[in-house]
């Protein structure tokens, strides 16, 4: 899931100071599982700008916020609370931010949150992040821990040297992910494993923007 965090609020607030009305996107998904975009942070920011002096014509959580065209079809009811909007305040993380930047293309539309990591949620509201998306997953070599991500150096083979009592030269509070990798291989009796190099990685497989078609190719038509 990606993990966002509330935009500093007197931020936001500087931001929209020029606009009197407001729509407010939340998403069901990720952004409510990180209390940034559900139904309280709707309803909280909602507060927030009426105590401020602005009119909210309306709040609503899409199903899925980043889903361009199955958002555009939710947003179908509330045709006139957005007539009356000035600005869309995005209650997600930039991906969905950006879906709404398609769906309204003529009002201004702005994020309430910054998108942190891909992550995975730990306990309520506690996430880790995991993986770094580099786009050739090498977890099979690593007994299922990522030190693309996990290692603050990001060593493909490793240790590095520095590693203190098992934990890391860098971040002295968290275990060497090659300690981590190694116990791993260990207990799953790979440890042969931490004597193959890993290669190089293909940098070019995570450079941005990317596009990708899942679609299966139909014969005579092509897809990116
Ligand atoms: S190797 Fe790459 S794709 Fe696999 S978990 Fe690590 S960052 Fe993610
Ligand atoms: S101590 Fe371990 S986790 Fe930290 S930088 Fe070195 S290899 Fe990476």
């Amino acid at each position: 899931m990606i993990i966002s965090k509330k935009i500093d609020r007197k931020k936001l607030l500087e931001t929209i100071k020029d606009y009197n009305s407001f729509f407010l996107v939340g998403c069901s998904e990720c952004a409510s599982l990180c209390g940034t975009g559900g139904e309280p942070e709707l309803e909280e920011l909602k507060k927030e700008l009426e105590a401020a002096g602005k009119k909210v014509t309306g709040t609503f959580r899409a199903k899925t916020g980043c889903q361009v065209l199955g958002t555009k079809v939710e947003l179908k009811p509330f045709k006139d609370e957005l007539a009356d909007t000035q600005v869309v305040i995005v209650m997600s993380c930039g991906a969905g931010t950006q879906a709404m930047v398609e769906a309204f293309p003529d009002k201004p539309v702005y994020p309430s949150n910054d998108s942190l990591f891909l992550g995975n949620m730990t306990r309520f509201q506690m996430f880790d992040e995991r993986c770094s998306l580099c786009g050739e997953c090498i977890l099979e070599q690593t007994g299922g821990i990522c030190p693309v991500t996990n290692c603050p150096k990001g060593l493909l083979n490793g240790p590095c040297g520095g590693t203190s009592n098992g934990n890391c030269e860098v971040s002295p509070d968290i275990r060497c992910a090659w300690v981590r990798i190694y116990d791993r291989l260990e207990k799953i009796n790979r440890l042969d494993d931490m004597k193959k190099v890993i290669k190089a990685k293909d940098w070019s497989k995570s450079q941005s923007p990317q596009v990708l078609s899942a679609r299966p190719k139909k014969e005579g038509k092509k897809t990116k």
